[in-house]
């Protein structure tokens, strides 16, 4: 089945309007005329997001396409409203959004996200036509107890629970298991990839294998441009999310480079 890599990058709390620019600045020629076989994504903070949105809409003009896509880091599960420091999807598709993380584990930890606030989110950004990119994963405790195979089918039945076929083809996976976020520590591509494959039996599961072999499914955690090959190499890794290795232009692009498999 031919899907689609993404490389997807995680500024979390980094980045404000002129970094950004100074970023794609330096970021956007070393990808010009590449024609990488993958989709580039990146979610700034959100009040980053119009000045992304400027530069991709001018970098664009006159070409067949925008080179990356715009991602945000979270959204509202509500419409409008007295929801103080919430942005909507549809705020967010004002600013050429189209990709949505959620369920990002250190919301689920710092702000506490249950799967079933996860999953208002998931359903609300495709109310909108945004792509979830949604966050699943455990935690070392839950991988050295034995819960990996408990803990992903709770997180992804929850979160994908009664969405239409098309909704969970147009939702992105991305497991990134906590404790090789920001630590230094990877997963071996063995580990990563039996937990992807077990993800894409959990997607068979509930929505068939049809949509199981159609899904993509993401790794994150700790990639960078030394082991992403090796895990993009992986026949159930279809891209990754990558934190702390995307916000060096240099960096990212190596990522990118390597896991497209270019020499
Ligand atoms: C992330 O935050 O989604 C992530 C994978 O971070 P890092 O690449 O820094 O581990």
């Amino acid at each position: 089945m031919n899907r689609k890599p993404i490389f997807a990058a995680n500024w979390k709390m980094n980045k404000g309007p002129s970094e950004t620019e100074i970023f794609l600045k330096s970021f956007l020629p070393k990808i010009h005329g590449q024609d990488f076989p993958c989709e580039i994504v990146i979610a700034p903070p959100f009040v980053s997001l119009p000045k992304i949105s400027e530069i991709l809409r001018d970098a664009s003009a006159g070409s067949d396409g925008q080179p990356v896509r715009i991602g945000a880091q979270d959204c509202s599960c509500h419409d409008a409203g007295a929801y103080t420091g919430e942005v909507s999807v549809f705020m967010l598709r004002e600013l050429l959004v189209q990709y949505a993380i959620v369920g990002h584990s250190e919301r689920r930890t710092i702000q506490g996200e249950s799967d079933t606030l996860i999953h208002a989110k998931l359903r609300k950004a495709r109310e909108a036509m945004l792509k979830p990119v949604f966050c699943i994963g455990e935690t070392l405790a839950q991988r050295e107890s034995g819960e990996l195979e408990r803990v992903l089918s709770t997180q992804v039945a929850e979160g994908l629970r009664g969405l239409d076929p098309k909704d969970v083809l147009e939702t992105v996976i991305a497991y990134e298991p906590v404790w090789a976020i920001g630590t230094g520590v990877t997963a071996s591509s063995a580990q990563a990839q039996e937990a992807h494959a077990l993800v894409r039996s959990l997607v068979a599961g509930l929505h068939g294998a049809d949509a199981a072999s159609r899904v993509r499914i993401l790794y994150g955690g700790s990639v960078k441009p030394d082991n992403a090959a090796e895990l993009m190499a992986c026949p159930d890794i279809d891209g990754a999310l990558v934190g702390g290795a995307s916000l060096e232009p240099q960096s990212f692009f190596e990522i990118i480079r390597r896991g497209c498999g270019r020499p």
